[in-house]
């Protein structure tokens, strides 16, 4: 058989390059070892995963002045203050991670904000960002849904692993352990 005499199959990574659809004998001498049939063996797609960069908000991209107002152990923490966007918009300082958010946008990597505050709070947060040029793909709230962040936030890290290669920046290690499990790389600021 020669190099032009069979047809190329369209399941192999070597069928097209970046550059448009190889040439036959280009896909015969990188795979002369190999059947030139769809054998499911020598099938291989190769699907690289875009990467996500998520960051949690407080104590990681940012210093806050939110508190936890009180703690009740029969209810968990107060957050109320995390639902406050004038207090976001006007007492935030940047802390140096934000400089690894800005660089991965630039590289165009995807960014996401991963978030114990509340949802009513999101528009402020996007706002806050665009100060610093970032521009969140997504940013995830979690704080209405009840005390569990760290559960919550794996789970939307899990979601989020299915479709990207997850980093995930956050300042408190429980966050981080269940982060690490949904399949994260995680990195503790
Ligand atoms: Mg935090």
């Amino acid at each position: 058989m020669g190099a032009g005499d069979f047809s190329i199959n369209p399941y192999s990574p070597h069928t097209y390059s970046r550059f448009g659809p190889r040439k036959s004998s280009d896909f015969f001498e990188k795979n002369h070892h190999a059947p030139l049939t769809a054998d499911p063996q020598c099938v291989t797609v190769y699907i690289m995963r875009d990467k996500a960069f998520v960051f949690d908000l407080d104590g990681t991209l940012f210093e806050t002045s939110a508190k936890v107002l009180q703690s009740d152990p029969m209810v968990g923490p107060d957050y109320v203050e995390f639902g406050d966007a004038y207090k976001l918009l006007n007492e935030s300082k940047p802390l140096p991670l934000i400089k690894l958010a800005q660089e991965v946008q630039k590289e165009g990597y995807r960014v996401f904000i991963l978030t114990a505050r509340r949802n009513i709070i999101a528009p402020a947060i996007k706002r806050l960002l665009a100060r610093y040029g970032i521009t969140a793909e997504y940013v995830f709230c979690v704080g209405d849904r009840g005390f569990d962040v760290a559960q919550y936030k794996a789970e939307i890290l899990r979601e989020l692993g299915k479709e990207f290669q997850t980093f995930f920046y956050d300042n408190e290690k429980p966050n981080l352990v269940l982060a690490a499990q949904a399949g994260a790389r995680v990195f503790q600021v």
